[in-house]
């Protein structure tokens, strides 16, 4: 009789509830990995905004048996169509099958929404989430991690995972010298009704701002945005609104003009800077590594952030238990050497795309041929 393959760990401490952590986290348990979570938020569960996924997102999430939840509730599509900011269409770029044939291209959803199913899944998978709780001290002591919590009890695991986000605490904790860099634009974002002609992703190029889109995130809503200059945080102000993204987003048509005129002037807008951070040296130290936005995180442009911390999550987690790997020192410069070439490639053609738009009579600029090639590198598995 053949035994089932060994994994490296048994206890696993993971920092950080959100898409990254939120998947690896389930991804373990469902494998038989002990699993401690902890989070500085007091609920892993989420607000508002709307979020585009892309097959291998899709595909992420049905491998941790979130996906029927999700679908239930978000808005399939296959296609992006690009216009000009008048509202007349440029081109139409079919997603490609990047979760395999039986996913859709692309899902809107409403963030919330996987940050709900995720934080119920993962308490169900038996997963001990400690909330309102961050690390505060590491000790690597070559076959275990000693990790000491601002709760004051300590947490003796096999590997430290840091799935913390881009201004990850771990990244620095574990001696790892990058911080995050302005991409040099802003976006502004709301969720607003769907208009029934809505179908796809659409943007809205050649305006006076870099950019303007939207997404179907359900039946009922959509998420609509604009891409702009940094802001200075004076001129936004604390509370930006529909009033103030009303304002800004004068000079678009089309169904983008229909869904600005729609909104209630005191509708929610949040903006912020886009920023983004590539961790090139490895990823690891020891028995601790960062991955998701910790370790790479791209501007928004293809909607592939979430994709590659969905991606690294259930990668990681399968090679800590496959049984092909014999320690947690073989598996960890494995992955990154697995998961760097895909996550740069995506950072490096989100950034090519942020400069373009920044700067759009930049010679052969060709936003769509660029996203197309992208999407389509990607139907390769992780
Ligand atoms: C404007 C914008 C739009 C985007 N749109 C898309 C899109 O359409 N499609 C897409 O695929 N991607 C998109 N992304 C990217 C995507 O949102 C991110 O890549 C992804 O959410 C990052 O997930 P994460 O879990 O790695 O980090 P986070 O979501 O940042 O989660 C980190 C978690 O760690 C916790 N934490 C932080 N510090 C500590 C600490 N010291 N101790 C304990 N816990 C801590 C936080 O509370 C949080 O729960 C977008 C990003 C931005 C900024």
């Amino acid at each position: 009789m053949s035994e089932s393959p060994a994994p490296v760990v048994d206890r696993v401490l993971v920092v950080g509830g959100g898409i990254t952590g939120g998947v690896l986290s389930l991804a373990l348990a469902q494998r038989g990995v002990e699993v401690v979570l902890v989070d500085l938020r007091a609920s892993l569960g989420g607000v508002g905004h709307g979020i585009t996924l892309q097959g291998n997102a899709l595909k992420a999430f049905r491998s941790v048996g979130i996906y029927d939840r999700l679908a239930e509730r978000g808005y399939p599509f296959s296609h992006l169509r690009l216009r000009t900011a008048d509202g007349h269409v440029i081109a139409e770029i079919p997603t490609p099958p990047m979760g395999g044939p039986d996913l859709p291209g692309t899902m809107g959803a409403v963030r919330g929404d996987i940050a709900d199913i995720l934080a119920e899944e993962v308490v169900a998978a038996g997963v001990d989430v400690r909330l309102g709780t961050t690390l505060t001290a590491i000790d690597d002591r070559g076959g275990s991690v000693v990790v000491t919590l601002s709760d004051g009890t300590t947490e003796t695991v096999d590997l430290l995972v840091g799935a913390d986000g881009i201004r990850s605490k771990v990244r620095g904790m574990i001696g790892i010298d990058a911080e995050p860099r302005p991409v040099g634009m802003g976006i502004w974002r709301t969720v607003a009704k769907r208009p029934p002609e809505m179908d796809c992703s659409e943007l809205y190029y050649g305006g006076p701002k870099y950019k303007a889109g939207y997404t179907p995130i359900s039946e009922d809503l959509c998420y609509a945005f604009l891409l702009e200059e940094n802001l200075d945080r004076s001129f936004v102000g604390e509370g930006p609104n529909g009033a103030v993204l009303k304002e800004r987003g004068q000079g678009y048509g089309g169904t983008w003009g229909d869904v600005r005129d729609s909104l209630a002037e005191d509708a929610v807008v949040n903006y912020q800077w886009i920023e983004s951070i590539c961790v090139d040296s490895p990823w690891h130290r020891g028995r601790s590594i960062i991955i998701g936005d910790a370790a790479h995180a791209c501007p928004p442009l293809i909607a592939q952030g979430a994709a590659m911390c969905a991606e690294d999550a259930v990668v990681l987690a399968e090679m800590l238990t496959s049984g092909e790997h014999a320690s947690v020192e073989e598996v960890l410069p494995a992955f990154m050497a697995r998961r760097f070439p895909r996550v740069k490639m995506v950072l490096d053609n989100s950034l090519t795309l942020a400069d373009w738009e920044i700067h759009p009579d930049t010679p052969g600029a060709d936003p769509g041929r660029i996203m197309g090639q992208t999407l389509h590198a990607l139907v390769e598995p992780a």
